[in-house]
């Protein structure tokens, strides 16, 4: 995975804390290779791969991600705002009723589309009519006729004085029938072809053109990739739209097409589609679809908890004293550490999301957050100078200390001795000379 790639990648960067033209260079590569995978067109690859490089450049290293997670994180806001920098539902007419268009190649999810649709909107409050304007197939119609059943919505269908035959026709009626009956949204489904052609394009325009849409949607189906741009730019021209609507997002297709999607119209992506079933539609969520996209969900949401939890100044403190300034780093400081890392989350899963960490799984699985309580109640018990002197707990000491803890004098002992091993590692890690948890002061 991407995520895997990263870390191996930032192997050799940990306590830089500066992000370099090379290491830039490196994880565009890696982004680049995510983003194909993922299936986004090649044009728009470059092209953002392009702009993220040029934030990562005048992008200053947060002091809580190492570099991995902040080009990460340039490339997940990058991603949400192409997604969502224009999200919007549907906009309603002032005069009902609102006439929503849909386009699309065959098997698109169009007429499924319709009843989630119609579902959606009769939960809001709304009345909307269903109209069969696929004449196309045999079939067409009576999908529509099952699909309005199940949503409790009536369909529009060709029969004598409606426009038997003639799709055109058939739409336009059904917008006069709406205003007699009062619906207030109108929803036309159109035919599609397998590929894109004349006919079908020349027929969507005059349907278009006969019901005056409100909102054109392009329903698309997410498993397209590649050829998500060529079809998009084509019904953008032959049909135009207005909102995209993304289906079969259950799929395991990686997201690409919505970004090349979203790029290349710089149309609003205004709902997901995700199964069969009349229930599995939602409004677009760009932040969902970004992670999907670069595929490291776990990673984003420990950018996120750090970002969220982490005390600058606390921190700056903590390295200054492992640098040997501004006085010894003592069990207080020990403690402040854990408690900051551990608000992130149980500590087995937060180290579980960290690059890097795979290999180290099973000690993970062992970390006892029994064992860190009792560390914190030794260290509450210390008196403040002990804790700043660790040197000074002498026998005596310990055994008030483990009985103001209630806990036993040898795992005092454990804890004094791990405090003076752990102080060493990271005072060596402060100096550069090990590696350690990117980002993670006192780790
Ligand atoms: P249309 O030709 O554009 O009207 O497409 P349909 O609505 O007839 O859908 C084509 C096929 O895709 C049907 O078998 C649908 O059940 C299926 N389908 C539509 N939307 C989804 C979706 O979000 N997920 C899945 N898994 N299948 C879908
Ligand atoms: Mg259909």
């Amino acid at each position: 995975t991407l995520q895997d790639r990263l870390a191996a990648t930032f192997k050799n960067l940990r306590g830089k804390g500066r992000i370099t033209e090379a290491d830039i260079d490196e994880t565009a590569r890696e982004i680049r290779r995510a983003l194909l995978e993922a299936d986004v067109n090649l044009a728009v690859v470059k092209e953002f791969v392009a702009a993220v490089k040029e934030r990562a450049r005048s992008t200053e290293l947060h002091a809580a991600l190492n570099p991995a997670q902040q080009i990460v994180k340039i490339v997940n806001d990058e991603l949400v705002s192409i997604l969502g920098g224009e999200t919007r539902t549907v906009r309603f007419a002032k005069r009902p009723p609102t006439v929503i268009m849909l386009a699309g190649l065959q098997g698109a999810g169009k007429t499924t589309l319709a009843g989630k649709l119609a579902l959606w909107l009769k939960g809001q409050g709304h009345s909307p009519l269903l109209v069969a304007a696929d004449l196309q197939r045999p079939n067409a119609v009576n999908q529509l006729q099952i699909v309005g059943q199940r949503a409790g919505v009536h369909v529009f269908a060709p029969e004598p004085g409606n426009g038997v035959g003639n799709p055109i026709e058939v739409a336009k009626n059904s917008i006069a029938e709406a205003e007699r009956r009062l619906y207030d949204v109108v929803i036309v489904d159109t035919a599609g072809r397998l590929g894109i052609d004349a006919e079908l394009m020349q027929q969507a325009a005059d349907i278009r053109d006969a019901v005056r849409p409100d909102e054109v949607l392009f329903v698309v189906d997410a498993m397209i990739g590649q050829d998500a741009v060529n079809t998009a730019n084509a019904f953008a021209e032959g049909v135009g739209f207005d909102g995209v609507v993304l289906t079969k997002l259950d799929g395991d297709a990686r997201g690409g097409a919505a970004l090349s999607i979203a790029r290349v119209t710089g149309k609003p992506i205004m709902f997901a589609s995700s199964g069969e079933g009349q229930k599995d539609f939602d409004v677009f969520h760009p932040d969902r679809m970004a992670s999907r996209i670069l595929g490291m969900g776990d990673m984003l949401t420990l950018i996120e908890q750090a970002e969220k939890t982490f005390d600058a100044e606390q921190s700056a403190k903590a390295a200054a004293k492992l640098a040997g300034q501004g006085g010894e780093f003592g069990l207080a400081d020990f403690l402040q550490q854990m408690q900051m890392v551990r608000k992130m989350g149980p500590l087995s899963k937060v180290f579980g999301m960290l690059p890097g960490m795979g290999q180290l799984k099973d000690q993970i699985a062992n970390i006892d957050e029994k064992e860190i309580d009792r560390i914190e109640a030794i260290i509450h018990s210390m008196t403040p100078t002990e804790r700043d002197n660790p040197k000074i707990i002498d026998g005596s000491r310990r055994a008030r200390i483990a009985k103001g803890s209630g806990t036993q004098v040898s795992e005092v002992n454990n804890l004094v001795d791990r405090f003076f091993e752990a102080r060493k590692a990271m005072t060596a890690l402060a100096s550069g000379k090990m590696p350690g948890i990117p980002g993670m002061p006192g780790m």
